[in-house]
Order: structure tokens, then C-alpha cells, then sequence
């Protein structure tokens, strides 16, 4: 068995993962503004499932748990037509299972194309019937599709993001899951828990440091790097058209009604910018619940984005966009009624928001 194999094999099985790399990507961007997201919110009624194999199911379950917006990833078997399979049995390699990881995870949080992504990076999908050191149909490189669309989305992926990354022929399977059965509690959770582990330390190590670089911004506890998902601050001219309602807020510093308009109750994670200019002003982690009725956040993009303007009678202080000078609401300070001292009310129609990249 390839888990157990001797020093010698460890060191081949190394040189082949080390000559199995994808090309690099140097795509970095900058990020404006930290923006740690909280403790995953999932919402378990929206989750979907992934199946993939990749080689060893220990390494699958690893990468994948990393993810942000994965909430499980269990190991298994699929593919085969023995009935209720052991490891012993996927040993011999005449079940036709393949060890894969069954992987749920929230779609408004990470897509189906960026698991498939992180599954063409961290595994060699060029080589038939073998992942480095460990070789037999149980290892296969396969995506088990659990709807049309993933099939769809994998045949697309497989074309694209696939062959910009290898340069051999990809040799992926994309087949329906069938006869999916979990492994055996030992192995579930296997790096986690067995990280000193030999077969861990030299195969599943390395490969965990290059995924963890690569997708940085993709991981559990991560700074999302949230710049290329905004859209281009406008110069006046070039303005985004207003309907009357954003007008009459934006243009003639009206109030929209509280409880009336689209982000006061808004809780999803991202950035909200002006509807205008599409300036940057506020982000997720600066909002609160103020339960006034309209968008309350307590700190303000970065310095410049939004600028503060007396009120002619010197009692309120109005808040404009940093870029635009569109009227967004006020500031208030020092205020008892919520545990933030600064609450910067805005009304909706001067904002539009844009998710947390996926
Ligand atoms: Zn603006």
C-alpha cells in the first residue's frame, strides 16, 4: 500500500509531486482595506456538493477544508460497483472506486469554478491512474458531477482553466456520481490528525504550502482580496444614470424613508460604493444595527472616501462622497443609543453594494 511505502519511495513520490506543478500565477493585486471576514456564515439550506478525485483522499480533504465557504469534506469512495468497499478492497484495485472527496460548501460564498480551480492546481490531472507515488485506478483524476450544471461548468473548465495550466493533455474524467460510499472513520479528517505522519510530511506537506500561497485570499480566517471586484470610480461626465428616487437623495440631499430601502437590513459580506461614482465608501465589517431603518456604519472605507459637511444651522454634520460629493446622510457622534460612538447614517439610494469576491 502506497501509505506505507519505505523512505525510498517517499523520496521518488516527492520528485514526482515537485515535477507535477502547475504553472505559476503571478496575479496579485492589492487590497484597499482589511476586511477579515467573521466566522463563516453558512447558510446550510443553500449548500451544495463537489465530488473529486485527485489521488489520495487524504490530501483532497486537506486542501479543500482550508476553503473558505467549505463546511465539510468528506472521504470516499465512488465510481466502483463493489458494494459497501473497504480500504482493503480499493486496495486490490479491482472495485473501480476511486478515492474521492465529498466536499459541501456554501455557493454564495465559494463557486463550483473555483473549487475547480483549487482542484486543477493541487493535483496533476495530466497523469492516467496515478498522483505522484501512488498509482492505480484508485487514484484517478476524476470529477464526479451531482447536477448538469456541474457538468456543464466542469466540461468548460476542463477546457479552459485546465489547459492554461498544464501543458499535457488533461485526462480527467467528468462522469455522474454513482455509488458513493463514505471511507472508514480513520481516515476522515487523516491530515488534521495525523500531520507528523510520514506519507503527511513528505507528500502532503509541500503540497499544502503551494496551495495555501496560491489561493491565499481564498482561505478560511483570509484577507479577501476584494480590489478586482470593483467597478472603476467614474469622473463626473461619465456618472452612473439615477433613477428619481437616488437622484432626489443623491442630488438634492433628501431622505429616503427609514425601513424603505435596500441595505438597512443587509448582512451579506462585501463592499458598499456610490451609487454615483461608484467610490468605495463602507465595507460589511464597518456596518451595525442601528435600528433606525437605514444603513449604519461606524468607519468609513479608507481616509478621503467620504467627506463631512456642517449643516448651515452648525447642529448636524452631512456626509458627502469623498469623489463625487453625492449626499450619502450624516455623521453622528457620541451618541447613547447604540455601543458605537460614530454612526455614520446612510441612506441606500446613495449606495450600491458589491459581495465579497467569491
Ligand atoms: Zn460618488
Amino acid at each position: 500500500m502506497m501509505k506505507s511505502i519505505i523512505a525510498a519511495s517517499l523520496i521518488i513520490g516527492l520528485f514526482l509531486v515537485a515535477c507535477a506543478q502547475p504553472k505559476s500565477n503571478n496575479n496579485t493585486a492589492s487590497v484597499k482595506k482589511k476586511m477579515t471576514p467573521k466566522a463563516v456564515n453558512v447558510n446550510l439550506e443553500n449548500a451544495e456538493e463537489a465530488t473529486f478525485g485527485a489521488g489520495c483522499f487524504w490530501c483532497i480533504e486537506a486542501v479543500f477544508e482550508e476553503l473558505r465557504g467549505v463546511i465539510s469534506v468528506e472521504s470516499g469512495y465512488s465510481g466502483g460497483f463493489t458494494k459497501n468497499p473497504t480500504y482493503k478492497d480499493i486496495c486490490t484495485k479491482k472495485t473501480g472506486h476511486v478515492e474521492v472527496g465529498r466536499i459541501v460548501y456554501d455557493p454564495d460564498i465559494i463557486s463550483f469554478e473555483t473549487l475547480l480551480e483549487v482542484f486543477w492546481t493541487t493535483h496533476n490531472p495530466t497523469t492516467k491512474d496515478r498522483q505522484g507515488a501512488d498509482v492505480g485506478p484508485q487514484y484517478r483524476s476524476v470529477i464526479y458531477y451531482h447536477n448538469d450544471t456541474q457538468k456543464e461548468i466542469a466540461e468548460e473548465s476542463m477546457k479552459t482553466v485546465a489547459t492554461e495550466l498544464w501543458d499535457d493533455p488533461i485526462v480527467t474524467e467528468i462522469s455522474p456520481l454513482i455509488n458513493y460510499y463514505p471511507a472508514e472513520d480513520y481516515h476522515q479528517d487523516y491530515y488534521a490528525l495525523n500531520p507528523n505522519y510520514g506519507y503527511c510530511t513528505a507528500v502532503i506537506n509541500p503540497k499544502m504550502e503551494k496551495f495555501r500561497k496560491r489561493f491565499a485570499d481564498k482561505l478560511k480566517g483570509a484577507e479577501p482580496d476584494q480590489s478586482s471586484a470593483l467597478p472603476p470610480i467614474l469622473d463626473e461626465g461619465e456618472y452612473n444614470e439615477l433613477n428619481d428616487k437616488e437622484s432626489y437623495v443623491i442630488r438634492q440631499k433628501g431622505t429616503e424613508r427609514a425601513f424603505s430601502g435596500a441595505y438597512h437590513d443587509n448582512k451579506k459580506e462585501g463592499i458598499y460604493i456610490c451609487r454615483q461614482c461608484n467610490q468605495p465608501l463602507f465595507t460589511s465589517e464597518d456596518k451595525f444595527d442601528s435600528g433606525t431603518g437605514w444603513p449604519s456604519f461606524d468607519d468609513i472605507y479608507e481616509a478621503g472616501a467620504v467627506d463631512e459637511l456642517r449643516d448651515a444651522d452648525g447642529r448636524r454634520t452631512e456626509i458627502v462622497c469623498g469623489n463625487c460629493n453625492g449626499h450619502l446622510g450624516h455623521v453622528f457622534r457620541g451618541e447613547r443609543m447604540t455601543d458605537k460612538s460614530t454612526r455614520h447614517c446612510v441612506n441606500s439610494a446613495s449606495l450600491d453594494f458589491v459581495p465579497m469576491v467569491q
